[in-house]
């Protein structure tokens, strides 16, 4: 049968379901590029994304493009890894660097007992760099000296099986459509669809081969989901699609209501974790101040609720907080920060560089200039829009301006106090990092205007707001 493009957009526009073999024809179409199927037009292509950011698309359409997605290119064989492989995905955060620790505690769970042994759990973590005001994992690990995030899916899976979890980038081969449909839809305002971010991260994340994957979907002042209710739709839609596909599938709802941790930014939040794992870690002679560790509990808290679940759905523990109690101990006998360091071994070029930097991180944070922020009255800090501070960190050199472009390393924003904090008046509350002096004055500004310090505390919001799983969605 022939494919149209345009009687699939008018199927769409029209509100009539579409059919899995035309959905499946328009993703082939759009990839293959060959005689027998015309490729749709860029115009025809934003025409029918536009016809799905308004008219949605039901359970059945939402798999069929998620599948279409999933096999448009290459996908990763991780049957060859012998091992149950569990990952997490967020929707987009600032200061959210909970992966760092995350993948090392998993691995950890999962190390064999002897070097002939496969792990009996693993992540191979496939991840993303800074979009809009939000981090990216990618820019972070890559301001370690010579690391890699760039590896062709055989490195990638080999280092998994060696070191148990490996952190890279999308290959060109991986999901192709999703590479097209993003370039268009940042073009056209349909990013902010639920069902074109669930068809987005799920085909990646399927392509990836996981047996589970627990999802932190942000939501609050810096999430892409502010609302809950849409970050509660963005949710079940997540978890119907990746069990439908036969991954057990698990959404925590959390607050992004101000920067996670006490860093913002590339090697800064690199930095906290590394401080994290070395105050933990018996063999290294490192303790964190109690007020810095306070700072960053949030970030700690989060880590062990998603290592919970993703522990829990791997095996290793008969509840999710089991499974947070294990992701506890193996952070504090130094068995993820070992794993840790053994993967950084095994994606730098030039592993002196990287474990001299890691080994004293403070001292390899070299911003050129900083400017510290202080509180403007005696109060509560009691709101802040979060989606401004990542926009600030952003602007201080830690995102690009245009795709390609470099960022900065040491760039970004140290929190000194967290929402509900009390404050004395000329008491720091931030301090902003940068390569550039001239970068320092617009994020200043945006600092000064946004944190608010009030005589009440605010409301404390929890961090994990709910937990979703397929026994919920009905
Ligand atoms: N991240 C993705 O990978 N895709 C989206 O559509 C949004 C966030």
């Amino acid at each position: 049968m022939t494919f149209h493009p345009i009687e699939v957009i008018q199927h769409k526009r029209d509100g009539q379901g579409l059919a899995d073999q035309e959905i499946e024809a328009f993703i082939r179409a759009l990839v293959s590029r060959n005689a027998e199927n015309p490729t749709p037009t860029d115009a025809q292509t934003a025409a029918l994304l536009m016809a799905i950011f308004i008219r949605g698309l039901n359970p059945q359409e939402l798999a069929a493009l998620t599948q279409a997605m999933r096999f448009s290119g290459e996908t990763l064989n991780t049957a060859s890894l012998k091992s149950f492989c569990v990952d997490k995905h967020s929707t987009g955060g600032v200061g959210d660097k909970a992966s760092l620790l995350i993948a090392p505690i998993i691995a950890a769970a999962g190390a064999p007992a002897n070097q002939e042994d496969a792990y009996s759990l693993s992540d191979p973590m496939i991840s993303g760099r800074s979009l809009g005001h939000t981090g990216g994992t990618l820019d972070k690990l890559e301001t370690i000296p010579g690391f890699r995030t760039q590896l062709p899916l055989d490195e990638f899976l080999s280092i998994t099986r060696q070191a148990g979890f490996a952190m890279a980038g999308q290959t060109p081969t991986l999901v192709p459509a999703d590479r097209i449909l993003y370039a268009l839809r940042d073009h056209t305002g349909t990013v902010e669809s639920p069902y074109l971010i669930t068809a987005s991260i799920m085909s990646k994340k399927l392509a990836a081969g996981l047996n589970a994957l627990v999802l932190d979907v942000k939501t609050g002042s810096g999430a892409f989901m502010s609302k809950y209710e849409d970050a509660q739709l963005l949710a079940r839609l997540m978890v119907e699609t990746g069990e439908r596909a036969g991954t057990r599938t698990v959404a925590l709802l959390t607050s992004m209501d101000q920067p996670l941790g006490r860093y913002s930014g590339n090697w800064v939040e690199v930095m906290e974790c590394l401080e994290l794992f070395q105050h933990f870690s018996p063999d290294f002679a490192f303790t964190l101040p109690l007020e810095r560790l306070r700072l960053s509990s949030d970030l700690l808290n989060l880590t062990h609720a998603l290592t919970g679940q993703m522990l829990y759905l791997g095996g290793k523990a008969k509840t999710p907080d089991e499974g947070s109690a294990l992701s506890h101990r193996l952070l504090a006998d130094g068995s993820a920060y070992r794993h840790f360091l053994q993967m950084v071994e095994l994606q730098s070029t030039d592993v002196a560089a990287a474990i001299a930097a890691i080994a004293q991180p403070a001292a390899f944070h070299k911003p050129a200039a900083t400017r510290s922020i202080a509180a403007e009255a005696t109060g509560y800090l009691a709101a802040m829009n979060c989606t401004e501070i990542g926009w600030a960190v952003q602007r201080l050199g830690a995102g690009r301006a245009r795709p390609g472009d470099p960022v900065s390393a040491h760039a970004g924003i140290e929190m000194h106090a967290k929402l509900g904090d009390r404050v004395l008046k000329g008491q720091v509350i931030a301090t902003l990092f940068s390569e550039e002096p001239r970068l320092l004055a617009e994020p200043e500004q945006m600092l000064r205007d946004t944190l608010q310090i009030s005589p009440k505390p605010p409301q404390s919001i929890p961090l994990v707001r709910e937990v979703l799983r397929k026994e919920d969605l009905r």
